[in-house]
């Protein structure tokens, strides 16, 4: 309780010390979206497989006489051209684009550069050695590799994994995710509110952080600011889930009891307050390979404390880079130093001086419209007086990589 809060840096080292990898599992390629590759992925074979057609049109020899070529067949995308033999100068095949190329043929004439007319096409152009023919191996090479372990699957990673000949991909274990609300003001979200009561957000808040950082929430339960209730519903998450986030409850009041509770389930503290505005009274300690983490309640404070403590903890244990890349941005307003390092709500957007940061209004830590339209956090040091329009600071990005 007596040392001091940790920087943001070493309350990360703490969290990313106790982050183990989780297993790997099979997961069909369909169903891989957002999931963490924990496999080398090579290309079984060339891509293309064949040489094909890059257009419609005819497939010829290059050079071929500029007189009529008479069209002795027709090749269609899953289709080869049925043919005597190799095609010859004075012949063409119909092809579609992604049609296997007939042998002979080393050139494709697209169908504008064409005339047709009684079953003999003349061609428009001269046509070179190569042109509109896609060869094997020119977009994936057998044996390369095209995806590396720690990837998130996102579409276009789907594609090269499947143009690569994968039907099922190894990823890293979905974290189970188990959340506990706690105080005696908290109502369910759209309820009728008695005096002194408040809708209960940080359930719903959390779970969607969560998701997006590829975990599966469990478990979810709220509680009031009761020694045994707390305990109750912290043991139950305990038993379902491979990290604990309780919201609320953590700070030194006599009506915070999840610091207690969780260490009398046997979680060892390794971290306990954070030099940060908002967020100083952030909790986190580890069970054997379980993780839990008690995020202070405001809103705002839960939901930064998450972004930069918990996130980086669920990317860990999938295996995948834990922090997001920082950058520098230009602050385009004035913006007070304070007694902690803060972690202001800013928009990012790029002007001629590069990457800029714009704090989304009032920044208290109950001020939730200050995460309306924040896509990052901005690292003001702590200090006195304040930081000027102009002057840079440091940036992550909230739910994205800035590349
Ligand atoms: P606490 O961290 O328990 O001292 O709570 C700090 C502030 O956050 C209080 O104003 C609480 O009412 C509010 N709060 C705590 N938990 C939640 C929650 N789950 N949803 C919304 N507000 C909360
Ligand atoms: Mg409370």
């Amino acid at each position: 309780m007596s040392t001091p809060p940790a920087s943001i840096d070493a309350a990360r080292d703490a969290v990313l010390a106790a982050a183990a990898p989780l297993t790997a599992e099979p997961v069909a390629v369909g169903r891989a979206l957002d999931r963490v590759l924990a496999q080398e992925l090579v290309a079984a074979a060339n891509v293309p497989r064949f040489v094909n057609s890059a257009m419609d049109g005819f497939a010829v020899r290059a050079g071929a006489s500029s007189g009529p070529l008479r069209i002795i067949g027709e090749a269609r995308a899953g289709a080869p051209a049925v043919l005597a033999g190799p095609l010859g100068p004075g012949e063409a095949v119909r092809v579609s684009t992604g049609a296997p190329l007939p042998d002979g043929a080393d050139a494709v004439v697209r169908l504008e550069d064409a005339r047709e007319a009684d079953g003999a096409v003349t061609l428009a152009v001269d046509v070179a050695p190569g042109r509109d023919v896609r060869r094997p191996g020119e977009d994936l090479r057998a044996g390369e590799t095209v995806l590396r372990a720690g990837t998130r699957l996102g579409p276009a990673e789907l594609a090269v994994a499947i143009a690569a000949g994968a039907g099922e991909l190894r990823c890293a274990r979905r974290p189970r995710v188990a959340l506990v609300g706690t105080g005696d003001e908290l109502r369910p979200p759209g309820a009728e509110l008695g005096p002194g009561e408040i809708h209960e957000s940080n359930l719903t808040v959390l779970r969607a952080l969560a998701t997006r950082a590829g975990a599966e929430a469990v478990l979810e339960r709220s509680v009031p600011d009761d020694p045994a209730a707390t305990r109750a519903a912290l043991a139950e998450a305990l038993d379902a889930a491979d990290v604990v986030v309780a919201s609320g409850g953590v700070s030194v009041g006599p009506h915070d009891h999840v610091k207690d509770a969780l260490a009398a389930l046997g979680v060892e503290q390794r971290l306990w307050r954070v030099d940060l505005q908002p967020g100083k009274p952030t909790w986190f300690g580890a069970r054997g390979a379980q993780l839990a983490f008690g995020l202070p309640g405001n809103p705002v404070s839960s939901f930064v404390t998450f972004t930069l403590f918990v996130r980086p903890a669920l990317l860990a244990l999938q295996g995948a880079p834990p922090l997001p890349e920082r950058a520098a941005a230009t602050l385009t307003e004035a913006v007070p130093r304070r007694g902690r390092e803060q972690a202001l709500r800013v928009r990012l957007s790029y002007g001629a001086d590069g990457l800029r940061a714009t704090p989304t209004g009032p920044q208290g830590s109950q001020v939730t419209r200050s995460l309306l339209g924040a896509d990052g956090l901005a690292f003001v040091p702590a200090g006195a007086g304040s930081l000027a329009a102009g002057e840079r600071v440091a940036v992550e990005p909230l739910n994205r990589d800035l590349r």
